[in-house]
């Protein structure tokens, strides 16, 4: 008698994954690495991550996750590190995941150092959208804050990406008192001059930055105090989005610090370690490194549960409860 097929196990594929306080969840955050080629003040400290341990996940592992998380109603995933752009498998994990069924949206947070490198390839592969993180249009500044980088690299990023056809790139500047603050208005005349948008976020204090003392964090407010002249246009995601007249991009504040957004937060976070984060800002970690993808599916599942209604107290003074720097989570 021929062999008969086995009977097809089917999870029904959750649509609209709710958490305990109703939020709906359908965005990962995927940090593919920790190490990263700069060092900014900020972010993390200065001697780095140390060197790849054997503890990261591989590509394999975060497709699996990946496709673990689409059944539980994920539907977008943002590829970030650390830098992702120097995981010398960027672009086949790129490709795998969005071709995940489920993941409709697929986009990456770089620095932009090796984007003139890579963008083509990265459209190719899938992704939709691009953030870059710029904080200064001043070449000694930003080797001063990055503790070494060259503005020049970042700035052909964004050009050549404005070219490639990405649907969407956004800048990342993060505000930073005695640093950039005088350029506000300088890094805003980007969006009059090309089709993207400035997103100014207020600087957290986490585990990386220590060095940088209270008088260093600037309360997004103080945008719209440089830029009278913006229209509010709407709030997208974690932003409240601005217009400047006649501009075609537009000017959005994310505000971490003075006014958290946990009520709305729909996403999760798994690290380069391979840790579930429910949340960006507390120490829970749930490991998923190892397991099988019914195992990181029930892991992730945990996750969504045991995501706070919001994060401890962060402020200027009070730093956040994770002991990870901003590289080691994936911001
Ligand atoms: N290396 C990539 C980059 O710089 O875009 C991706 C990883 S980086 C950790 C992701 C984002 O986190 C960047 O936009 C960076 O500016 C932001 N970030 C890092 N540390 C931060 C902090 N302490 N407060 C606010 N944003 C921070
Ligand atoms: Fe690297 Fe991004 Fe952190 Fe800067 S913000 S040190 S580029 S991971």
């Amino acid at each position: 008698m021929p062999d008969m097929p086995l009977p097809q196990l089917h999870i029904r594929k959750v649509l609209d994954m709710k958490d305990l306080y109703n939020r709906s969840i359908d965005y990962l955050r995927l940090s593919v690495t920790e190490q990263c080629n700069l060092r900014c003040r900020y972010c993390m400290p200065e001697e780095g991550s140390g060197p790849c341990r054997e503890e990261m996940m591989t590509k394999e592992e975060m497709v699996m996750a990946v496709r673990a998380a689409a059944e539980l109603g994920i539907t977008k995933v943002r590829i970030t590190g650390g830098e992702p752009l120097i995981h010398p498998e960027i672009i086949p994990i790129c490709r795998s995941i969005s071709q995940i069924p489920g993941i409709t949206e697929t986009v990456m947070t770089t620095n932009g150092t090796r984007l003139a490198q890579y963008a083509d390839a990265l459209l190719e592969a899938g992704i939709q959208r691009i953030n870059v993180s710029l904080d200064t249009l001043d070449p000694k500044k930003y080797r001063l804050m990055t503790r070494g980088g060259q503005l020049e690299n970042v700035l052909q990023g964004i050009e050549r990406a404005l070219r490639t056809g990405f649907r969407k790139i956004k800048i990342n500047t993060v505000l930073i008192g005695g640093y950039n603050t005088d350029e506000i208005g300088f890094l805003a005349e980007l969006t009059v001059k090309y089709p993207l948008d400035v997103r100014f976020i207020e600087l957290m204090p986490t585990a990386g930055n220590t060095g940088l003392g209270q008088d260093c964090y600037v309360s997004a407010a103080a945008v719209l105090d440089a830029l009278p002249e913006a229209v509010y246009e709407q709030e997208e995601g974690v932003a409240k989005m601005y217009r400047l007249p006649g501009a075609a991009g537009r000017i959005g504040l994310i505000t971490p610090v003075s006014q958290h957004f946990c009520a709305s937060c729909s996403r999760i976070r798994l690290t380069a370690d391979g840790k579930l984060k429910p949340c960006l800002l507390s120490s829970e970690e749930i490991s998923i490194k190892g397991l099988n993808e019914e195992g990181m599916r029930e892991q992730i599942y945990r996750a969504i549960m045991e995501k706070p209604k919001r994060h401890g107290p962060l402020s200027a003074v009070q730093r956040s409860e994770s002991e990870r720097s901003m590289n080691r989570v994936g911001g």
